[in-house]
């Protein structure tokens, strides 16, 4: 079977039109979420409607967090209340959210003052949270994911996603980092993102590629104005189901 991921969100930063780069990897028991932007309800309802494929919030296992950007982690807040609403009423069960130590060590640093409930509640109210190891690879749901650091403005990190001889990379925010890319090239697809930054990853980079690299590249990450002309690399949209395959099937 391949990993079917839908895409949530496909812009920028500061995108005014597109939802921050995530999406959700269907597993046999729910949804694993890779990052969890603004307006994540609406997001994936969204997402829903484009792809047919019902993604519904209530069925989120785990999030796979890449770093503690807005465009990336601000929907935590509002799916952390939903989920911990409905467990009041016996529904559902506790989110995982997996990170490295870097990431993971701040995110009730960013939830609590939304969250505490006065000084009553912690993270594990809301979440249990697992530390990822990079280049330990672990089981998170039926996938095996592995995290690799990568180079931003604060800790971050990309994904290697397997299932049944199939791996989706996911770069996560990084700058053009030939090492990350080479970290990632194992994968049967790699989404990588792009942005006209020193942070992020121009185009004009990953166009330098080899073109059997390019040719499983999808790009995420992209502002508004990016232009599609410029390269051969084709661009995840919002609402596709990226389905991944191993080379060996
Ligand atoms: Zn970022």
């Amino acid at each position: 079977m391949p990993i079917r991921a839908v895409i949530i969100g496909t812009g920028s930063a500061i995108s005014e039109s597109n939802y921050g780069s995530s999406a959700a990897v269907i597993t046999t028991n729910g949804l694993v979420l890779v990052d969890c932007p603004d307006s994540i309800l609406r997001a994936m309802k969204d997402a829903s409607k484009k792809s047919g494929v019902e993604l519904d919030p209530m069925k989120i296992t785990d999030i796979l967090i890449t770093h503690l950007h807005g465009d990336h982690v601000n929907g935590l807040e509002t799916l952390g209340w939903k989920r911990w609403i409905a467990r009041q009423s016996g529904n559902g069960i506790q989110p995982r959210i997996h990170a490295i130590e870097s990431v993971a060590s701040r995110i009730w640093e960013r939830l609590a003052p939304a969250m505490d409930q006065n000084g009553t509640a912690q993270l594990c109210d809301y979440f249990s949270l697992n530390i990822l190891v990079p280049g330990v690879a672990v089981s998170i749901a039926e996938l095996q994911v592995e995290a690799r650091s990568s180079e931003h403005l604060i800790p971050c990190c990309g994904f290697r996603i397997s299932f049944d001889g199939a791996t989706l990379g996911w770069s996560g925010d990084t700058r053009f980092d030939p090492s990350h890319i080479d970290w990632l090239s194992s994968s049967d697809v790699i989404v990588h993102e792009t942005s006209e930054s020193r942070v992020h990853t121009p185009i004009a980079c990953l166009n330098a590629l080899a073109p059997e690299l390019r040719r499983k590249m999808r790009l995420i990450h992209m502002e508004d104005n990016f232009d599609q002309a410029v390269t051969d690399i084709v661009p995840l949209t919002e609402g596709e189901v990226l389905e991944v395959v191993g080379l060996d099937r």
